[in-house]
């Protein structure tokens, strides 16, 4: 019998946790080592689920199949929160909304068009409602937080270990990173795999290793929890909101945040009012907090999956982050496992940028 291969997982984020429980389900040894449980960026984010606007057909084709992955992978661990609540969206100009159901639509997307009538029944307490908006049921969003924690609780539960310290760097035997060294000491491994958001890139610095990285802030309001007000996600020009699974809702002036700029109370408060004002029925409804999150974007905005030039090192940053954890858990515990390069991630090879 063949040893089982042991992995070490650095970052507990959406992206560690759904890669930790795919290698754990495959049958690998792992050990998550991560300076929290859930996540940084995941911690702060909106979490919408959609292969929406802005994307060329072969990144909207990816994103398509991560969101079936997510039907397949609550399938496998109940209890993951999810919600298939569909999208509203009027946030672009008309001549490039229409563009965007056009487009999609001949990808397969689900888009339907809605009058003002359908908005008003489908989303019963929106104030200004606008002549049309487009309807994407198939979107959905999850809670990002306690959906990594699930995944890690379950792949301890078959035998994966988490580690609560800060990696510093790695070892080598010979050429092959062999393990990380951390603030528990040093772990080895058959294979490190870095899902450490934007932590990633002073680690993969430290092995030669350059990754192009921004890290965006976005700001995004919580209320505190209230009565259903929204029975989806809806994008309205420049007001993106959800109400979560434990009632809060939560916006930004973009799905990806609003800048939080010098004075991010300030900006919270502003952003606090203009999401109140947009919906009736909400006198009591009141702040509870907010974040600023920083996205680990890499430079063209498309994600960075794989192998990076130092054998043993397999690296994952990406924003959509929350879209795309369950395909990119899956590929890369296929990868990492068998040593087989999957063709669909061959355009988001670390080499692409030269
Ligand atoms: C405001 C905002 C809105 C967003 N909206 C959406 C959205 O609507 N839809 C969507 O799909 N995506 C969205 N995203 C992006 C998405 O949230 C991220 O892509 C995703 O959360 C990244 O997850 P991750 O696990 O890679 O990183 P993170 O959640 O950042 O986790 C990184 C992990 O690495 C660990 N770590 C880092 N450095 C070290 C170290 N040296 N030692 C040990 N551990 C380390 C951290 O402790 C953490 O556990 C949004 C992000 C933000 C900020």
């Amino acid at each position: 019998m063949t040893a089982k291969q042991h992995v070490v997982v650095v970052g507990s984020g959406i992206v560690g946790a759904s890669i930790a429980w795919h290698l754990t389900r495959e049958g690998a040894a792992v050990t998550v080592v991560a300076e929290d449980i859930g996540g940084v960026a995941t911690t702060s984010s909106f979490a919408w689920i959609n292969a929406s606007w802005g994307n060329p057909e072969l990144y909207f084709h990816f994103r398509r199949r991560s969101m079936a992955e997510w039907k397949r992978l609550a399938r496998e661990l109940p209890g993951l929160p999810l919600s298939w609540c569909g999208g509203i969206c009027w946030d672009l100009p008309p001549d490039r909304l229409e563009a965007f159901a056009v487009e999609h639509a001949s990808w397969g997307y689900g888009i339907e068009q809605l009058d003002r009538a359908a908005i008003a029944a489908r989303e019963p307490y929106l104030k200004q409602l606008p002549d049309s908006a487009l309807l994407v049921a198939e979107e959905g969003a999850v809670e990002p937080v306690a959906a990594a924690r699930l995944l890690l609780a379950d792949a301890e539960a078959k035998g994966a270990k988490f580690v609560n310290a800060a990696v510093d760097g790695f070892i080598r035997s010979g050429e092959r990173i062999s393990g990380v060294v951390s603030s528990a000491g040093i772990i080895g491994a058959d294979h490190v795999v870095l899902a450490a958001g934007a932590g990633s890139a002073p680690l993969a610095a430290s092995v030669g290793v350059t990754l192009p990285l921004g890290a965006p802030p976005g700001l995004i309001i919580h209320s505190r929890p209230f009565e259903k007000r929204l029975n989806g996600l809806v994008m309205a020009t420049d007001l993106h909101m959800r109400q979560t699974a434990d009632g809060r809702i939560i916006a930004g002036s973009d799905f990806g945040g609003t800048d939080p700029g010098a004075d991010q109370d300030a900006t919270a408060s502003a952003l606090f009012a203009k999401m109140k004002d947009s919906l009736t029925e909400s006198d009591r409804l009141s702040m509870e907090f907010f974040t600023v999150g920083y996205r680990p974007t890499p430079k063209d905005g498309f994600p960075i999956i794989g192998n990076c030039g130092q054998s043993g090192l397999y690296i994952t940053v990406l924003h959509s982050g929350v879209t795309l954890a369950p395909l990119v858990g899956l590929l890369a515990s296929n990868e990492i496992l068998s040593g087989d390069a999957d063709p669909s991630l061959a355009s988001f090879r670390l080499g692409r940028f030269g």
